[in-house]
């Protein structure tokens, strides 16, 4: 039997590769992707979920970084409106705080003007002696300053381009390694096998893209078998969640006196997350989590500011994460850039290989336009660049238009709650039509795993979206995981493995 020849061979299934294997195959190119646990189970669940131009990176003077994100939040916004939102971050001031007041003015001024804001407002002041979102602060504050960013469900934005890529006609395949990869005859022999039953499968391909994020140096010295690789520089950072701690759907944006900043965000209804940190990290990023110095660093540093303090018995789940960040030589991790780096190699005749450092949620796009470039040049262009103005999975609705879509599915289906149908809409868009189908009672719905979580929703997970265990599902695919307890969790469990569906597509 002869193999199939894939033009371009992905490894990693975080938001950067996910994003390369959409935007390349709906360009035409073949394409198969290996990620070796769950989609969006490395770094790309553990941000802080921001689509942001990134005020703070004004200081080191990341311009372009900062201009091209800007940029990105309303074409990302209006590509995918049930899981991206705009969000309006409060910076409380006082006197002698660490940035004077004209500096933030400045921060601002052209991170409202540097491009792309049309829907978001602009910057405001606020009067913090009557503005309600003073409340829950300290009484030290006069003034605030309040701007628009936007805000991501990280794990489902990877999943959906997974989907998306896979409706094209890639080869999405989870849970699969790749072990090694070496060229042979012009093209890329590249071995891999199933996590989960041990099987090995060689694919070939024209072109090897590593986007093994935090992974990246470790394929190129274990997959490519080189000693030397020390590209990325592993940065941790670290998040908890608390009971949420003030009314209201405005974020706060604190600064420390150590210079940094931390956020302070409404969280899933009922939580507010806090985060995050930034230290260097040298372990396997698989292993990372929060180190008790980060959690009473950011019980201090928020307490710094709420009324009531943050105290360690409030946070109900933490999580963390590595980013790898481009090695430029920085001497603090918070200071070393947030800007990516494509690098191709391969000489006349030899298949090429894209290795990609670093990268951001919000530049994930615009880096996989970077990387088609690049492709095109080495193995041949194919297609034009269509992302922007795309949409993800069930986001083909306009970006203003989520109360309308709320309505449209309760209309269809009253016996849904507003709770639950704001939800369903919030993860799956126009496709919470499909998961619900003509279901006109809960009983329809199948069983309750609490909470709202009904077996209708945990098939079309394992259906669509490739969920096979009860973590994919509780804290990936969404985040029930903040409200089943383990009992429940250990059911959903047993109900997965008792009941393995097939993938469509
Ligand atoms: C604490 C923190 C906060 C952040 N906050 C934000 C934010 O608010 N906004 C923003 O825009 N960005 C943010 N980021 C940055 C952003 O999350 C990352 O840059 C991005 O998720 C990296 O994606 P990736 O695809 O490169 O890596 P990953 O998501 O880690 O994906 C790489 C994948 O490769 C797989 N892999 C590795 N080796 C192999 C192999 N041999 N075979 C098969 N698969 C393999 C891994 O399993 C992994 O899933 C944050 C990052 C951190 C850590």
């Amino acid at each position: 039997m002869t193999q199939q020849v894939h033009d371009i061979f992905v490894i990693g299934g975080g938001i950067n590769g996910c994003g390369i294997a959409r935007d390349a195959v709906g360009r035409g190119y073949s394409v198969a992707l290996a990620e070796m646990n769950d989609f969006a189970s490395g770094t790309s669940s553990g941000a802080t979920k921001l689509i942001h131009g990134g005020l703070r990176y004004l200081e080191h003077y990341e311009f372009r970084l900062v201009r091209e994100s800007l940029m990105e939040r309303e074409t990302l916004w209006a590509m995918a409106p049930h899981i991206i939102w705009p969000l309006r971050f409060v910076l409380p001031y006082h006197k002698g705080g660490i940035r004077p007041a004209w500096l933030i003015r400045l921060g601002l001024f052209l991170y409202d003007h540097l491009g792309g804001r049309k829907l978001l407002p602009p910057t405001a002041v606020l009067d913090m002696r009557t503005d309600p979102v003073a409340r829950p602060l300290k009484s030290l504050f006069t003034k605030a300053f309040e701007y628009s960013d936007g805000w991501v469900d990280d794990a489902r934005m990877v999943v959906l381009n997974a989907r998306d890529a896979a409706d094209k006609g890639a080869l999405i395949m989870p849970r699969t390694m790749v072990v090694s990869a070496k060229r042979e005859n012009g093209l890329w022999s590249i071995d891999t096998v199933d996590t989960v039953s041990g099987k090995g499968v060689n694919y070939r391909a024209r072109m090897l893209v590593n986007a093994a994020g935090p992974w990246v140096d470790f394929v190129i010295r274990g997959v490519f078998g080189r000693n030397e690789a020390h590209h990325v520089r592993l940065v941790q950072g670290s998040h908890i969640v608390v009971k949420r701690k003030f009314e209201g759907e405005r974020a706060y944006f604190f600064q420390n006196p150590d210079n940094r900043i931390i956020f302070a965000i409404p969280y899933e209804n009922d939580f507010t997350l806090i985060g995050t940190t930034d230290r260097d990290y040298t372990g396997d990023p698989k292993d990372v989590k929060i180190s008790p110095e980060e959690t009473d660093y950011l019980c201090r540093c928020a307490s710094e500011y709420f009324r009531e303090p943050v105290r360690k018995e409030d946070i109900v789940w933490t999580y963390s994460a590595v980013r790898p960040l481009f090695d430029d030589g920085a001497s603090k991790a918070q200071e070393a850039t947030r800007d990516y780096v494509l690098k191709v190699e391969g000489q006349d005749g030899e298949a090429p290989l894209m290795n990609i450092f670093g990268g951001k949620l919000t530049t994930y796009r615009r880096l996989s336009e970077h990387a088609l470039e690049k492709i095109g040049a080495a193995i041949g262009v194919q297609g034009v660049p269509w992302t922007a103005g795309s949409h993800l999975p069930g986001g083909d609705f306009p970006a203003q238009g989520y109360e309308a879509e709320v309505t449209r599915l309760r209309t269809r289906h009253p016996f849904l709650t507003e709770s639950h149908a704001r939800r369903l809409v919030r993860r799956y868009g126009t496709r919470a039509a499909a998961l619900l189908g003509e279901a006109t009672g809960l009983e329809d719905l199948g069983r309750d795993f609490g909470a709202d979580l009904y077996e209708a929703e945990v098939k079309y997970l394992m259906a669509h979206e490739w969920a096979t265990t009860a973590d994919d599902v509780l804290w990936r695919r969404t985040k029930h995981g903040l409200r089943l307890s383990q009992e429940q969790a250990a059911r959903l469990e047993e109900y997965m493995a008792a009941h393995p569906a097939r993938m469509a597509g």
